[in-house]
C-alpha cells in the first residue's frame, strides 16, 4: 500500500469517526431537549391538574366553612376553659422551630378560651402558596408587621418552595393542610390523612432546608367536623395525635372561598363572624383566584385592630 493510500484511509476513517461523533451529539441533544420539554410539560400539566382539583373541592369546603361559622361548632372547640399564657411578640426571624409540648397541645385544644392576653387574632391562609396571591399577602403582612400562619398544601409547596421559604423567613408559621386537597384521596382512610400530612411535612422541610422543622399542626381540608367523611376524620384525629400532630379549624372567616364573594361580603363576613369573640382564628385563602382576599386584607386588619385585637401566630403557642 502506497503511503498516500494509507493517508487516504486514515482521512476516511477520521471522517467516519467525525460522522459518528456528529450523529451521537445530535442524538444526545435531541434526547436531552425532549426530556426537558417533557418535564416542563408534565409540571405544567400537574399544576393545571392540581389547580382544578383544588377548585373542584372549593365548593364542598365552602359548605364546611359555613358550618364552622355556626356558633354550635365553636362551642365544640371551646370544651374546656383554659389557662394558657400566650406571650407577646414573636421570636426573631429565621430561627423559629415549633416546640410541641403538652402545654402547647392543651393550648391548641382550648384555642378559643379567653385568657389574660385579651383579644387575640390568628390570621390563617389556606391552600397556598400561589405565585400571584401569596407574595401580595406577604407584602401587606410585612408592612403591617403581622406574623400569620400558612396552612400550605404539599402539592403547592412542591411547586413554589421559594414562597414557603419566604413565608418562614418573614416570621410566619408554616402549618400543614395535607398534600392533595382531593377529598377522595386525603380521606380514603384515616391512614391516608397521616400519609398526606407526612408527605407535606417532608416537602416543607425540604423547602426550608430545615430537617428540624415540623409544624405539628394540621388543618383538615373542609374542616375536621361532619360531612361525608366524618368517621374517617374522627379516626384520623386519633392517629394524628399518636403522631404528635394537633389540628385546628377556625371560628372566624371572610368566606373568601364561598360562591362569588364581593369586597363588601368579605368585609361584612369578617365583622359578623368575629363579633363578640375574644380569640379569633381567621380563615382566608391564598390561592391564585383570591385577589379579593388581598384587596380587603388591610381593611380587615384595620378593623380587627380597631376592635382591640393583637395579632399572633402559632409560634406564640409552640415555644
Ligand atoms: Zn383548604
Amino acid at each position: 500500500m502506497e503511503p498516500s493510500e494509507i493517508h487516504d484511509m486514515i482521512v476516511t476513517k477520521k471522517l467516519n469517526m467525525n460522522k459518528v461523533l456528529i450523529v451521537i451529539t445530535i442524538a444526545v441533544v435531541v434526547i436531552a431537549s425532549s426530556v426537558t420539554a417533557g418535564i416542563i410539560v408534565s409540571n405544567k400539566r400537574k399544576e393545571k391538574m392540581l389547580a382544578s382539583m383544588v377548585q373542584e373541592n372549593a365548593q364542598t369546603e365552602s359548605n364546611m366553612q359555613t358550618e364552622e361559622e355556626n356558633p354550635q361548632n365553636d362551642t365544640q372547640e371551646n370544651i374546656s376553659q383554659g389557662e394558657s399564657n400566650v406571650g407577646e411578640g414573636n421570636q426573631s426571624q429565621n430561627q423559629n422551630i415549633p416546640v410541641y409540648s403538652e402545654n402547647a397541645k392543651n393550648k391548641i385544644k382550648n384555642m378559643y378560651a379567653p385568657d389574660e392576653n385579651g383579644k387575640v387574632a390568628y390570621l390563617t391562609f389556606d391552600d397556598g402558596p400561589s405565585d400571584k396571591i401569596t407574595p401580595q399577602i406577604l407584602d401587606i403582612l410585612k408592612e403591617q408587621n403581622i406574623k400569620a400562619t400558612f396552612f400550605v398544601l404539599g402539592s403547592r409547596a412542591e411547586l413554589y418552595p421559594e414562597l414557603v421559604k419566604r413565608e418562614y423567613e418573614e416570621g410566619h408559621f408554616i402549618a400543614n393542610h395535607g398534600y392533595s386537597h382531593v377529598y377522595t384521596s386525603v380521606y380514603a382512610s384515616p391512614q391516608a390523612v397521616l400519609d398526606e400530612y407526612n408527605h407535606t411535612d417532608r416537602i416543607i422541610k425540604d423547602a426550608l432546608g430545615k430537617e428540624e422543622y415540623s409544624g405539628h399542626l394540621f388543618r383538615f381540608p373542609g374542616g375536621s367536623e361532619g360531612g361525608k367523611y366524618a368517621n374517617v376524620k374522627n379516626d384520623a384525629k386519633k392517629i394524628l395525635e399518636e403522631n404528635n400532630v394537633s389540628y385546628i379549624n377556625w371560628n372566624c372567616l371572610t368566606n373568601d372561598a364561598v360562591g362569588k364573594p364581593t369586597h363588601d361580603s368579605i368585609i361584612n363576613d369578617l365583622k359578623s363572624t368575629s363579633n363578640g369573640k375574644e380569640r379569633l382564628v381567621v380563615l382566608m385563602h391564598d390561592t391564585n383566584a383570591k385577589q379579593l382576599t388581598v384587596d380587603t386584607l388591610l381593611e380587615n386588619i384595620n378593623y380587627l385592630r380597631d376592635q382591640g385585637y393583637v395579632f399572633k401566630n402559632f409560634y406564640d403557642i409552640m415555644k
